[in-house]
């Protein structure tokens, strides 16, 4: 697909990717930054490099997200390490560490349920180096990338290997964030795109979207001191449901924030005395 010879500059106008995917994975595969690919494109390929470029070409063309694929995305201003243990952080995620920072008192503990790539919690604690944040897994892979993480950020985040709240014990937390499985187990984009190529229960609670939600809420009770806040993403449709589910639980300041699209996409409350 690619030629040996070919100039830097003509490729990306030539093979059948978005532009932006195109000069992420060329930067990648020649390990160029952005300025070397705009003052290189005179430049050939030698054959080494029509091969390698190819090979990731293909790997995209066939549907792998671009993340995975060069083994780190951006988040928050920061760069962090992704494998297909983990999911791709997303920019509407920016909103919850943004809501957290604003609500975390001084020195606050701070707990982050299904971390994941660690991004939410090494967002925050790069952040707010005052406050003592713990960040929890399930998934043993997932949390060997949270732990380059947060080394790379220079972050002291504890991490736990934990079903939700099953290892904490009494511990407790005055800040709570997730962002749990949250799409409907036979939601269509659960089969499309890039999302199949992302951990499937880190996607889904293979129900009706909620499950993990409503187990979050309700484990906050015996977890969260009294004023502290439970932030949580949801799905687009999620917010009233959510809100439901926290009011029934006796949280209060219980309301819901919009996400860069406009999307009511956290939702939370705090727990009274
Ligand atoms: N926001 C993600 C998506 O719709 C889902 C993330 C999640 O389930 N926590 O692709």
């Amino acid at each position: 697909m690619i030629r040996t010879g070919q100039h830097l500059g003509t490729i990306c106008q030539q093979v059948a990717l978005a532009p932006v995917d195109c000069r992420v994975l060329l930067m990648h595969a020649l390990h160029l930054t952005r300025v070397q690919l705009i003052t290189q494109s005179e430049r050939t390929l030698s054959a080494e490099e029509a091969q390698q470029l190819s090979a990731v070409f293909q790997r995209r063309i066939e549907g792998e997200p671009v993340a995975y694929i060069v083994g780190e995305r951006e988040f928050f201003g920061l760069a962090f390490h992704v494998t297909p243990a983990v999911l791709i952080p997303r920019p509407d995620t920016e909103l919850l560490v943004e809501l957290a920072l604003a609500q975390a008192p001084h020195q606050a503990r701070l707990l982050d349920l299904g971390t994941g790539s660690g991004a939410i919690a090494v967002a925050i604690a790069h952040q707010r180096p005052d406050l003592k944040v713990t960040a929890l897994d399930v998934s043993r892979a997932a949390l060997e990338v949270a732990a380059a993480n947060a080394v790379r950020h220079g972050t002291a985040v504890e991490l736990l290997h934990s079903d939700w709240y099953s290892t904490l014990g009494t511990r407790r937390f005055d800040l709570i964030v997730a962002n749990p499985p949250y799409i409907v187990a036979d939601d269509i984009h659960l089969s499309q795109g890039d999302l199949r190529f992302e951990p499937v229960d880190a996607l889904t609670d293979h129900g009706d979207g909620l499950g993990d939600l409503r187990r979050i809420i309700a484990g906050a009770l015996g977890t969260l001191e009294a004023g502290g806040w439970l932030l949580m993403e949801h799905g687009y449709d999620q917010a009233v449901a959510v809100r439901t589910l926290l009011g029934a639980h006796g949280f209060g300041d219980v309301q819901s924030w919009r996400d860069l699209s406009g999307i009511e996409r956290v939702s939370g409350g705090t727990l009274s005395a």
